[in-house]
Order: C-alpha cells, then sequence, then structure tokens
C-alpha cells in the first residue's frame, strides 16, 4: 500500500523536472509583430569601428551596411532589442527601441569645414542593397510606409542622420515611404499664393506628419530642428529649418498617415 504514493511523488518530480507541456495547436488569429518600426542611422564612422563600436561598445543595430562590400552584417536578431533609438518619438509613440528594427548605414556624415558642412554621399550600390533589405523586412513585418523614418525624424533635437544626402526620394519611388507628388505640391503652392503660414500651422502639420513638436505658436530652437528635420527629408537642397512656402505646399502634399 505504500508504494503508490511514494510512485505518485515520484512522477510528479519528474513533470516538475522535466519540461513544461506547451500545446501549439490553437494559434491565434488576431496578432500581429512586434516590429512597428524601421529607424535608418548613418554610423558617422568607417567599417572597422562601426563594427567595434556596434558589437561591444554600448550601442548597437539590428544591420550594418558597408559602403563598399555586397554583405549586410546582422548584429542583433530581429526578435531581439538593439539600442540604436534612444530617447525617440514618433506619432506618439516614445522610446522605440522596443518595437523597431535599427540600420546602420556605413558613412562618415559630415565635416565642418571654413567652407560650410560638408555631407558624404552614399555610394548607389549601398542604397540598393538597403532597398532591398528594407523591402524584405517590411513584407515579413508588415511595417507602415509612413513608420520607415529616420533618427532626424524620432530625435530631431538631437540626431541629423542619415542626413540630407540621404536619397529618401529612391526609398519613395521603391514604393517604401510616402511621398508628397510634385503636381499636388504644384497645386498647394497655388493655393498658397506666395503666403507662409503661421507658426501654429507648421507646428500642427509637424505633428500630423509624425513628428514630435512643440505647440505653443513660437518659432523657438526646438521648432525650427523639426522643421529642419522635415525639410532635410523632403527638400534636402535647403534645411534651416526656416518656415516657408514650399515647405508649406509639401506639408500639404504629404498623403495622410493612416
Ligand atoms: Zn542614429
Amino acid at each position: 500500500m505504500k508504494i503508490l504514493p511514494l510512485l505518485a511523488l515520484t512522477l510528479l518530480l519528474a513533470g516538475c523536472a522535466g519540461s513544461l507541456r506547451i500545446d501549439d495547436r490553437y494559434p491565434s488569429r488576431d496578432q500581429s509583430s512586434r516590429v512597428e518600426f524601421i529607424v535608418l542611422h548613418y554610423t558617422s564612422s568607417d567599417l572597422p569601428d562601426s563594427l567595434k563600436t556596434l558589437s561591444h561598445g554600448g550601442v548597437s543595430a539590428h544591420y550594418l551596411l558597408p559602403a563598399d562590400q555586397a554583405k549586410i552584417y546582422r548584429m542583433v536578431d530581429e526578435n531581439r532589442r538593439a539600442w540604436h533609438a534612444g530617447d525617440s518619438q514618433w506619432r506618439g509613440r516614445t522610446w522605440l527601441n522596443a518595437s523597431s528594427i535599427g540600420i546602420e548605414i556605413v558613412n562618415p556624415g559630415y565635416e565642418d569645414t571654413p567652407a560650410g558642412r560638408r555631407w558624404h554621399a552614399y555610394p548607389q550600390p549601398q542604397i540598393d542593397r538597403l532597398i532591398a533589405l528594407l523591402k524584405d523586412i517590411q513584407a515579413r513585418h508588415g511595417v507602415a510606409p509612413a513608420n520607415i523614418v529616420g533618427h532626424s525624424d524620432i530625435a530631431p533635437q538631437r540626431k541629423v542622420d542619415p542626413g540630407p544626402l540621404f536619397p529618401w526620394r529612391q526609398l519613395a519611388a521603391a514604393g517604401l515611404i510616402p511621398w508628397p507628388k510634385a503636381a499636388t505640391v504644384q497645386d498647394k503652392l497655388r493655393q498658397l499664393d506666395g503666403r507662409v503660414p503661421e507658426v501654429a500651422w507648421f507646428q500642427h502639420q509637424l505633428e500630423r506628419a509624425g513628428y514630435a513638436v512643440p505647440q505653443h505658436g513660437q518659432l523657438d530652437q526646438a521648432t525650427r530642428n523639426v522643421l529642419a528635420a522635415f525639410q532635410m527629408k523632403y527638400r534636402p537642397e535647403q534645411h534651416d529649418g526656416q518656415p516657408d512656402v514650399h515647405s508649406a505646399a509639401l506639408l500639404l502634399a504629404l498623403p495622410p498617415v493612416e
């Protein structure tokens, strides 16, 4: 009579020590990827330094794109969090590391010279590889086009990468990001008829586009930084953060974020 309880106890202990019983037969239809944003950066250093910093320098990204090699480095698994965005905000969401994939593009960034700030161009093959990678990530995670952004979009007070020479227009042509149609921009310019809207209008429109921006109606440095980030993306020829009629037309022509 004593053997049965002992046997039961042994089985119970075996059950505890063994693997958990997980039943996968009822997967829910109602689920989505945790990845909602893709954030683009430049490294502001060369490949060896970038590999060193991103592998054990206190910061990281999921992918690193060299300038002159056909391969792409994956340094953090897509299911895990990389440390690339920092204090950030886009479309009301904050601290985007948890919900984004970070891509670092090897590019020296800029140098300040007596003749002004000099930016470095991106080689076309590097951009071609980036577009292929973005299409792959977007397809697998269902990232909304409005959520493929630059570090300068989500942290305009601190960051300018990927900079004014980053060809956002090519990403738009590849169907990856929203872009104002040229004809719509012309229409809006005609409607505005040379009138530059008030600062409060710009602040409201920039917020609608996704940016974190003050709403006090004053053209302070924080507002200029946000407008400069917008201009850097959609009109890189002039990105001084000064409200002008062309920036207003671009904001009006930007497709509404769904
Ligand atoms: Zn960055």
